[in-house]
């Protein structure tokens, strides 16, 4: 899938392809604010992939990065440079609809879009301000959305979910908690009357309104990182939905031989990039495993030089060259010569 990018001042929004497993429809999903980011700053995007791939969505699913950092160790440079991000996340919800016209054929699949905190700012700004009735767009699911129900002008609470609501053709799943900390920060800082969607059920009631509680169960002290049980968050969303086995599940863990820190495919056989050894990093117990744990022997032929086995095989000496074969007895390296 090619990459798909627009250029928006500061902003600069870049489609990043996660999955295509050849079923129908097409899921994008906007992450929110950078927290230990440097100002204007994009966020990994590795982490999101590793976490929205537990989850394995079918369908063909997109990442919509952004520079959402807005990190500064001066408290009130992070407040302003908040305010300046959040303006760029209103900016960046007027222009989505353009952005997702980018997609090959976006119009007949069904689209689900997901966006986290100021993501879901970005979502419900499209929603307010686009007409989206010549898009499919099933589902909007909101995680922990950073924006309130009357912070748009001329727009009342009853207004605002009922003019969102008409630009969907299923159903809009507000997930949220009432601890979500950096949410309440959001609201006392502007002493707002009303408090940010992702703290409560929408005040208004429609069958085509879902509203989940994540309250205490999320993973982080604040009680806002939908991103981490994203695979959790899912289930509890679509409680019988079918995952897509051609999503291969990816994660970030320490190599059990070098240390070093690599992206692996999970669940599975897969070799670390920095040294070659192969392990198998299960999600469900977050812990590498190997079914032949590596030995260093000496060459055989020239003794001057070291080789590593992992599985039974062939081997070649980096030094003289010699191809050898190994096999292995639970920890003990043999050889043919
Ligand atoms: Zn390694
Ligand atoms: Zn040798």
């Amino acid at each position: 899938m090619k990459v798909v990018k627009h250029r928006l001042h500061q902003i600069d929004p870049i489609l990043y392809p996660l999955n295509d497993d050849g079923l129908p429809g097409i899921t994008v999903i906007i992450h929110g604010a950078g927290w230990d980011q440097a100002f204007a700053s994009r966020p990994d995007i590795d982490d999101y992939c590793c976490w929205i791939s537990r989850a394995q969505l079918p369908g063909r699913v997109y990442l919509l990065s952004w520079r959402s950092g807005f990190h500064s160790l001066n408290p009130l440079i992070r407040v302003r440079n908040f305010d300046r991000i959040e303006e760029n996340a209103h900016r960046l919800g007027k222009d989505l609809k353009k952005i997702l016209s980018a997609l090959p054929s976006p119009r007949s699949p069904k689209i689900r879009l997901i966006g986290h905190s100021l993501g879901a700012h970005v979502i419900t700004t499209a929603l307010l301000n686009d007409d989206w009735t010549n898009f499919n767009l099933s589902d909007v699911i909101l995680m922990g959305a950073a924006i309130g129900e009357d912070d748009y002008e001329n727009c009342k609470p009853k207004q605002f979910w009922r003019r969102c609501i008409s630009q969907v053709r299923r159903k809009i799943l507000n997930c949220y908690s009432a601890y979500a900390q950096p949410l309440w920060l959001r609201s006392a800082l502007r002493r707002d009357q009303f408090d940010c969607i992702g703290r409560a059920k929408g005040s208004h009631v429609s069958s085509r309104i879902r509203n989940i509680s994540f309250t205490g169960t999320l993973s982080d002290r604040g009680d806002h990182d939908y991103f981490s049980s994203f695979d959790r968050v899912m289930n509890r969303v679509y409680p019988t939905s079918k995952r897509s086995s051609d999503y291969q599940v990816q994660a970030i863990c320490k190599c059990p031989s070098c240390d070093e820190t690599a992206m692996v495919n999970a669940n599975c056989d897969d070799e670390c990039p920095w040294c070659n050894i192969t392990f198998e990093y299960r999600t469900s117990t977050q812990s590498p495993y190997w079914t032949y744990e590596p030995q260093e022997i000496w060459c055989p032929r020239c003794g001057k030089e070291t080789i590593v086995v992992q599985a039974p095989g062939q081997e070649q000496c980096l030094r003289c060259r010699a191809k050898i074969d190994f096999d292995r007895r639970g920890s003990h390296v043999m050889y043919y010569d």
